[in-house]
């Protein structure tokens, strides 16, 4: 039946979901009768949706690719500041589950028709009454459809327990909207082909609830109480740079890139440096007897977009601050924060990239707190070296142990 419809059918109710879910922005979404979970793998790419949930009666089932809902290596390697949540559980519809509750929408692709008359009832006042979605959209096949078909007789699939005419389906989702309070728009997906669709109308036909009056407000993190009749298969949560940890280090390994980027244009162009050069531009900047040095806040504030003040005023901070600690290269955080847009970003202010490097223990400041201190390439083999000859030294004691206690030295 599939090659009878471009894009297949049921790629065209999984759009319809897609489409929905892009105009109405959920964030909340749950697949009930989910099978294979070839819906969920196309909506964990939707940035809107932070909550996403799959339940369906035969575990082994969701099993088979519930691995392919986890986070790819981009998420883990550039995570978004978007929070994710999929959970899989195995479990009847006809069953009420408190920690299905308060959802923006559920999906029910295909399912009703798998469920026997009374159980129907059932699965209607679970859904409708005890989770109480804001939207549900519920898809089954239209019997009226099934003549133009190519070689079916009797229903659809072999485990369908009836097969509905439109009136049929309205009808069910008319008493629904009475019992529960909610309203109903009818559509469908799947055209004859022949262009008869007053007569045979969709293939798929679908039903789209809103909900009239307040339900659950739940809010994220939120516990409901209640009884917890599905058994939880699987929970994927997404890196997020909300989460702290994580945020921590990604903006660690992106400061760390731009100051190795940047100890790397210094180093390059201090050794295109005359001596002579370099005895100029002290004196430029310190005086011929050194007495006059600028103040502090001149380097400070200097403004980011011109690199080479930048490092000509790092150097007086380097003579201020750390011209002692031989072995360092300074790297201003001013320079830090203009040359990566993304540190930037993590950051929202220089004051903050500031306070996050000076609690970071794995990373050393200068005096100031200014310039984050990277070591000399020199420095870097020496210790190399001294390792190789068995001193066992922990990272973050490298820096502070080349650097003399006293700083004003
Ligand atoms: N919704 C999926 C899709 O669009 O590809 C799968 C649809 S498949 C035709 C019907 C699914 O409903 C099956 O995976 C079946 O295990 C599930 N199902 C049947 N009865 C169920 C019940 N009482 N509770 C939950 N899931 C059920």
């Amino acid at each position: 039946m599939e090659p009878f419809f471009k894009p297949p059918l049921h790629k065209q109710r999984h759009q319809f979901v897609v489409d929905f879910i892009k105009k109405y922005k959920t964030k909340k979404v749950m697949d009930l009768g989910c099978g294979e979970c070839l819906l969920l793998k196309r909506l964990k790419f939707h940035k809107e949706i932070e909550h996403l949930v799959g339940v369906d009666i035969d575990g082994a089932k969701v099993k088979k690719k519930m691995h392919s809902l986890g986070p790819l290596s981009t998420d883990y390697l550039q995570p978004g500041f978007e929070q994710l949540c999929v959970e899989l559980f195995q479990g009847s519809v006809t069953e009420p589950d408190a920690r299905l509750r308060g959802f923006d929408l559920a999906v029910s692709v295909e399912l009703i028709e798998h469920l026997l008359l009374p159980d129907v009832e059932l699965f209607s006042e679970v859904l409708f009454g005890d989770m109480a979605p804001v939207h549900v959209i519920i898809t089954t096949p239209n019997s009226e459809f099934n003549p133009l078909l190519p070689g079916l007789s009797g229903f659809r699939h072999p485990d369908h327990k009836f097969e509905w005419t439109r009136v049929q389906f309205q009808s069910w989702a008319q008493v629904v909207c009475e019992d529960f309070g909610y309203r109903v728009e009818f559509t469908g997906v799947g055209l004859d082909p022949g262009g008869r669709h007053d007569e045979f109308g969709f293939c798929s036909q679908i039903a789209v609830f809103h909900r009239l009056r307040g339900g659950f407000n739940v809010w994220p993190g939120e516990t409901i109480q209640g009884e917890t009749s599905y058994t939880l298969l699987h929970r994927i949560n997404y890196p997020s740079l909300k989460d702290n940890n994580v945020l921590r280090r990604v903006l660690l390994s992106e400061v760390l890139f731009w100051a190795e980027e940047l100890k790397r244009r210094w180093t390059e162009r201090e050794s295109e440096d005359t001596e002579e050069s370099k005895e100029e531009d002290w004196n430029e900047h310190t005086g011929a007897c050194g007495e006059e040095r600028p103040p502090e806040e001149e380097w400070k504030s200097v403004a980011a977009d011109d690199e080479s003040d930048l490092w000509r005023l790092n150097g007086i901070a380097q003579s201020r601050n750390c011209a002692s600690q031989r072995g360092c290269v300074p790297v201003p955080l001013d320079l830090l924060w203009a040359s990566s847009p993304r540190v930037a970003a993590l950051c929202k202010s220089p004051a903050n990239l500031r306070l996050f490097l000076m609690n970071e223990p794995t990373v050393k400041l200068s005096q100031d707190g200014c310039a984050l201190l990277l070591r000399t390439d020199e420095d870097e083999e020496r210790e190399a070296d001294l390792d190789r000859g068995g001193a066992a030294v922990e990272p973050n004691q490298r820096v502070s142990a080349k650097l003399p206690e006293n700083w004003e030295d």
